[in-house]
């Protein structure tokens, strides 16, 4: 039998998205799982969480290193038993021309951003096959789906993101897990700070995060399998 609360793992917990995230699953009385690198961050964030109805158990880990998500893992299951969804948020984004890239700028960016959604995926998929339920949900970026100039190195993590998330939702269907894979465009978040952009000309990072939530509501035997949300006036 189910738990009747339910609990989604949200990697990236700390800022932008995954802050959002976090605080719409909480307001509807999920337990969450909130995993990032700055404690700070994930302890503000249980204080400002402390009027919402869901319970909150905070891990501070990098998501591309194995053994703090083996920690990840054996911290969900001991608070809450299992995880019902993950959210594979983390992610970094650095733009620098082709030219000028050097190969620890790729491989950084790979690994934040399509390495952590494998590690992590894997872990949570095993415990999800077990069970024969849950649902993974990889917010990756329009970058996969068009080029951006300067972001080579953002543009091959996300498109790597991406096609691990597809390959993931044809595998673990059998297993009756769903897998989404978002495609946001920008939202006014910690990456865009200091950029100049105008706040208002980019998407809410809380209007991101309520629309994901709607996409684990529905019936068991339906998934909505990929979402692309975009300012209305486009990318930048
Ligand atoms: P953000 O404000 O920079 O927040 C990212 C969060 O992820 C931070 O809490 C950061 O923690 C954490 N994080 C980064 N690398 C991590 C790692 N290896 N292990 C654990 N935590 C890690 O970013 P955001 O704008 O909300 O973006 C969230 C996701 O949406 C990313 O995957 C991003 O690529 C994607 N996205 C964003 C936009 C946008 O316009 N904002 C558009 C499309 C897609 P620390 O600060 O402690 O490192």
């Amino acid at each position: 039998m189910g738990n009747l609360i339910k609990t989604v793992v949200i990697t990236g917990a700390g800022k932008g998205i995954g802050r959002e995230l976090s605080l719409v699953f909480l307001n509807a009385g999920w337990n969450v799982v909130a995993f990032s690198r700055t404690e700070s961050d994930l302890d503000s964030l249980v204080e400002e969480s402390r009027q919402l109805k869901g319970s909150i158990h905070t891990i501070i880990g990098d998501a591309t290193v194995s053994g703090d998500i083996k920690r990840l893992v054996s911290e969900t299951t001991q608070h809450f038993g299992y995880a019902d969804v993950l959210v594979n948020n983390a992610g970094v984004f650095k733009s620098i021309p082709f030219l000028e890239m050097t190969e620890d700028f790729f491989s950084d960016q790979s690994k934040a951003n399509a390495l952590s959604t494998f590690l992590v995926s894997q872990q949570f998929g095993l415990q999800m096959k077990t069970r024969k339920a849950g649902h993974i949900i990889n917010i990756i970026s329009v970058a996969a789906k068009r080029p951006f100039v300067g972001s080579v190195g953002y543009c091959s993590a996300k498109s790597a993101q991406d096609g691990l998330g597809k390959v993931m939702r044809e595998e673990l269907k059998p297993y009756n897990i769903r897998v989404t894979n978002v495609y946001p465009g920008a939202a006014f978040t910690n990456s865009w700070a200091g950029s100049g952009v105008d706040e208002n000309r980019l998407m809410k990072a809380s209007d991101v995060a309520e629309t994901i939530f709607k996409v684990v509501n529905l019936d068991d035997n339906m998934v909505i399998e990929e979402i692309v949300l975009r300012p209305v006036a486009g990318d930048l």
